[in-house]
């Protein structure tokens, strides 16, 4: 006879209606399922007993064996507190509590030995241990101590009201009596035979009580990768479905925009990566499905030509294409660069964002719906309702942080059918990341620059030293060279950063003064004509500097520009920094980026600062950003679901991640519908997980 998981866990011994009340307020714990799936944090050591001389100021679980010497009760804040001296043959410390103190007084005996577990902290001299377990030492020997004590994740509501760590172990403990231990595998035999994993019996009686150290390892390696095959399972499951009911325009031929271009037009030679890229790209538009593409390349690797050259393909098989950017400066930037190249090869082509006038706009909107405008290239302004194609075949989204999701399938549903989608970004998402959280897009990267190009030489300079910065910054004026110096920008202060950035433009002004320095100032208040205006000036060499705040920060293009001096740089994010210095480097000469800063630095600025003068590796530095962050803040990954893994980590189990991967499309490969008897039990864990979407409320 087999208990049935989905049973509620109130009526699990050892539970009961309050607590199983709280198990569900805190942890979401429902039925007997959720309970064995609730994942030990971590496992301490139950044989090691510490000497008060012992502790170590690093707040680990410790614990001491000593005798209550005495009580006293401390008036404080918001109330009092019970602090008991405790004391073994090495010293004293502190036993606190904040909550139940009569209880608790009443409860505990002087001068008797027992046994303290808890973290202790670093207080007025002394270590102190907040909420302590607290069990007579003669009581405590009857007990079997283990040297892998599972500690369960846990809440200040929950230890409150008595549900410590052990009454919570305690519970899982009827569970697999009731049990038996018994519970269903939910990977297939080749799986566990290939990867030599252990059965999830197995498992998830290791990782609640674990027999061995290596035991403990392979369950946790075990439960690690399942969690993260059925990630992988669904987003390429999902993947298939789109791709087989989403039906694209199948692009058949290359024409002669593409050719023509390629024989006569193109400026360089495509680097071997773009080349990959595009055949990548030209297969997905060759099919019958509807491309849904990432395109990942650092800045400057060349993703400008590679968008062009898709939208030729578009326009060879008689559809429209466009081209969306985040801003106005970046708009009008691509659509300079493409028009004289649209000329040439008598491509209408034109651009639509929010300062178009009227009188063009109805222009536009009529040329798109007659299908004699073929390239529209604009901001957001694309997405209106009024803006309707004849036949779009093709759209690219440029930096596709900027935009959300949402804005992704606006664009779809431009048309009867939907466009393909090419997404372009420039803020690499580490390649682990864009696995679990793109894993329903292909993905292209350029990861090769151009030849030729040197590398952005990066140093760190504190705010002292501006009187060398300036001189540099007048020797590279020069050589001919322009210069950015940029200034934050941060929602939350907005008048502050507008007082610096002023105060920095006037200072720079006197330093470099007129007529024999002109100097160009762009910011967020500035209306759209006078931004493009100054832009212009300094795109035109009429400026050799540009004071600016982030608007510069994506795509804009000067080569001539050799030096990017950010300000305040602590104060940026290192993607940011990151991606402001990808705005030097674009020319022939050697290139510089000064991040300048204050004394006063956090461990995590320094980290940024010393990852930006050590590498220009974009994907490394989205690494070291993902390890300081969390995935958290990177697009996309709160709807993946990546962030609620129980068990694995993103960062850390990044080699299990990829093995997940490469097995699950293997086996999608071989079996798209998983209808093998081998592959059975996937697809029944599949179609749990669908329902009960977490991922670890599925075995049945
Ligand atoms: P990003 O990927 O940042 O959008 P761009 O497409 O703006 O990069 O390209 C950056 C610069 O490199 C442009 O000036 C472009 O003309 C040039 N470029 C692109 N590809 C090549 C190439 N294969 N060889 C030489 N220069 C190239
Ligand atoms: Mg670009």
């Amino acid at each position: 006879m087999s208990v049935n998981l989905q049973t509620p866990i109130d009526y699990l011994k050892g539970v009961g209606p309050n607590r199983a009340d709280l198990l569900r307020k805190e942890l979401g714990i429902y039925t007997y399922q959720d309970l064995i799936n609730l994942f030990p944090n971590r496992y301490i050591d139950r044989t090691r007993y510490y000497k008060v001389n012992e502790l170590q100021r690093n707040n680990a679980d410790v614990q001491v064996v000593g005798t209550i010497t005495k009580f006293e009760e401390v008036a404080q804040k918001n109330g009092k507190r019970l602090v008991a001296t405790f004391q073994d043959e090495t010293g004293t410390m502190e036993l606190v509590w904040f909550r139940g103190l009569k209880w608790i007084r009443e409860s505990l005996k002087l001068n008797k030995p027992y046994v303290a577990f808890g973290k202790t902290n670093w207080f007025s001299g002394k270590y102190n241990m907040p909420h302590p377990e607290l069990e007579l030492l003669e009581e405590h020997e009857k007990n079997i101590r283990s040297a892998m004590q599972p500690i369960y994740p846990s809440t200040e509501k929950l230890s409150n009201k008595g549900i410590s760590n052990r009454v919570i172990n305690k519970i899982i403990q009827h569970l697999f009596v009731e049990t038996k231990g018994q519970f269903s595998e939910t990977l297939s035999e080749n799986l566990l035979s290939e990867l030599k994993l252990i059965s999830k019996k197995e498992a998830l009686f290791n990782i609640h009580f674990p027999k061995s150290q290596e035991l403990l390892a392979k369950a946790q390696f075990r439960l690690k990768f399942e969690e993260l095959f059925y990630i992988q399972l669904q987003l390429l499951i999902k993947n298939l479905i789109h791709k087989s009911k989403i039906k694209g325009f199948p692009f058949e031929k290359v024409g002669s925009y593409f050719n023509t271009f390629f024989k006569d037009h193109l400026p360089f030679e495509l680097t071997n990566a773009q080349k990959r890229v595009l055949k990548e790209i030209r297969a997905d538009l060759g099919s019958n499905a509807q491309m849904n593409r990432l395109l990942q390349g650092d800045v400057g690797s060349g993703k400008t030509i590679v968008a062009l050259m898709s939208m030729l393909i578009a326009l060879d098989n008689g559809f429209q294409a466009c081209l969306m950017a985040p801003t106005e400066i970046l708009s009008v930037q691509h659509y300079n660069r493409l028009y004289e190249l649209c000329n040439s090869l008598n491509i209408s082509i034109k651009i639509l964002t929010g300062s178009s006038k009227t009188l063009e706009r109805k222009e536009i909107h009529e040329s798109l719906e007659n299908g004699e405008l073929q390239i529209l290239i604009g901001t957001h302004a694309l997405l209106e309702d009024k803006v309707k194609f004849k036949n779009l075949g093709l759209a690219i989204i440029d930096e596709q942080h900027r935009f959300g999701v949402a804005q992704r399938s606006k664009l779809w549903h431009k048309n009867l059918s939907p466009p393909h989608i090419l997404v372009m970004t420039a803020t690499p998402i580490p390649r682990t990341l864009a696995m679990s959280v793109y894993g329903d897009l292909d993905i292209s990267i350029i990861d090769e620059l151009p030849p030729g190009r040197k590398q952005v030489k990066t140093v760190h300079r504190y705010d002292k030293n501006r009187l060398n910065v300036f001189r540099f910054i007048r020797d590279e004026i020069e050589k001919g060279r322009q210069i950015y110096i940029v200034y934050p920008l941060i929602q939350e202060s907005e008048k502050m950063d507008y007082k610096d950035l002023m105060d920095g433009y006037e200072s720079i002004a006197r330093d470099f003064p007129m007529p024999k320095y002109q100097i160009s100032i762009v910011h967020g208040k500035m209306k759209p004509a006078d931004k493009e205006y100054e832009m212009q000036r300094f795109i035109k060499g009429e400026t050799q500097i540009m004071v600016a705040t982030t608007v510069i920060e994506v795509g804009v293009n000067v080569p001539n520009a050799s030096v990017m001096i950010i300000e305040s740089a602590e104060r940026f994010g290192l993607s940011q920094l990151h991606q402001l210095r990808g705005r030097v480097g674009r020319g022939a000469e050697q290139s510089y980026c000064i991040l300048m800063t204050g004394h006063k630095l956090s461990n995590d600025s320094k980290t940024r600062l010393e990852t930006m003068v050590r590498t220009n590796d974009g994907f490394e530095i989205a690494e070291v950003d993902l390890r300081l962050r969390g995935p958290g803040d990177i697009m996309g990954t709160q709807q993946s679901g990546v962030l609620n893994l129980k068990i694995a980590d993103i960062i850390k189990d990044n080699d299990i991640l990829k093995s997940a991967r490469y097995h699950a499309k293997r086996i999608l490969n071989n079996d798209p519908t998983l209808t093998s008897t081998e592959n059975k039990v996937l697809l029944h864990t599949y179609k749990q997980l669908s329902k009960y979407k977490n991922i670890w409320n599925y075995i049945s």
